[in-house]
């Protein structure tokens, strides 16, 4: 199992080009932290901008539509996205699935078209704040993994699960490195009995309110293999102090 740590910046629908000079600062400081795996998701506007920027981290997308083209006003396909710099793009982020109703069909089918088109894919899952105080976390989780994870052992190689429980996200609340640390063992049981011995190398981000302060400590529960970054990303300054404390934590 890969032990480079993975830090992922989701900028979700922040940022112009004037956002290029973080992007740059991000890129610059990678370069004495090759201890850990970074990345950047901006907004589909800056994809190609910021893959120019930034020459050692990754570049992905937020979404991508599951077409490989046609009537589809608005929207981008995974090859449109590929075409612009992203090697990677998250799928069923909560937002989405709350904001657009993106059920756990539709995101395994942008998983596979994302994965087609010749990109990575991070598949994010999460309870609610309900669905955690009913005992149903895990089961949400679970269905939400079988139903939206692109299929064949075959893919594996090309999935990244990030367990964002919705209530966490840009609330400053985070759960206990105790509950992470179960919630990443039980998926990492899904990941086993979907993909078989390759479920075992997936690798399992956590997100939610992760900030410098509480990165290192978020990182070091079980089956932790990074972060995925929202508000904290938006600055180098803030994403670095996540990414520096990603690099102290890394294991053997
Ligand atoms: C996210 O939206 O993926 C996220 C983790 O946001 P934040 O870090 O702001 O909670």
């Amino acid at each position: 199992m890969t032990t480079r740590p993975y830090i992922v910046g989701n900028w979700k629908m922040h940022g112009t080009r004037a956002m290029l000079a973080e992007a740059r600062a991000i890129d610059r400081a990678a370069e004495r932290l090759l201890k850990v795996e970074v990345a950047i998701a901006p907004p589909f506007t800056l994809i190609h901008a910021t893959r120019k920027e930034a020459t050692l981290i990754a570049i992905g997308a937020q979404d991508c539509h599951p077409a490989d083209g046609g009537a589809h006003t608005g929207d981008i396909s995974a090859a449109m996205v590929k075409d612009a710099g992203a090697g990677f793009t998250i799928v069923g982020h909560s937002e989405r699935r709350a904001n657009h109703g993106e059920s756990n069909e539709l995101v395994k089918r942008k998983a596979h078209a994302a994965i087609d088109a010749g990109m990575s894919v991070i598949v994010c899952v999460g309870e609610t704040e309900a669905e955690r105080d009913s005992g149903k976390a895990a089961s949400v989780v679970t269905r939400q993994l079988n139903g939206s994870l692109p299929d064949g052992d075959e893919v594996a190689d090309k999935v990244t699960v990030a367990y964002e429980p919705v209530w966490a996200i840009g609330t400053g609340r985070t759960p206990t490195p105790d509950d992470i640390a179960d919630m990443h063992r039980h998926i990492r049981k899904v990941l086993e009995k979907a993909y078989g011995d390759a479920g075992s190398e997936v690798r399992i981000l956590y997100g939610g309110s992760v900030k410098p302060e509480n990165a290192a400590e978020l990182l070091s529960a079980d089956e932790v293999g990074g972060a995925l970054v929202g508000g904290a990303s938006l600055s180098a300054e803030s994403f670095l102090g996540i990414i520096m404390a990603a690099a102290e934590d890394e294991r053997e």
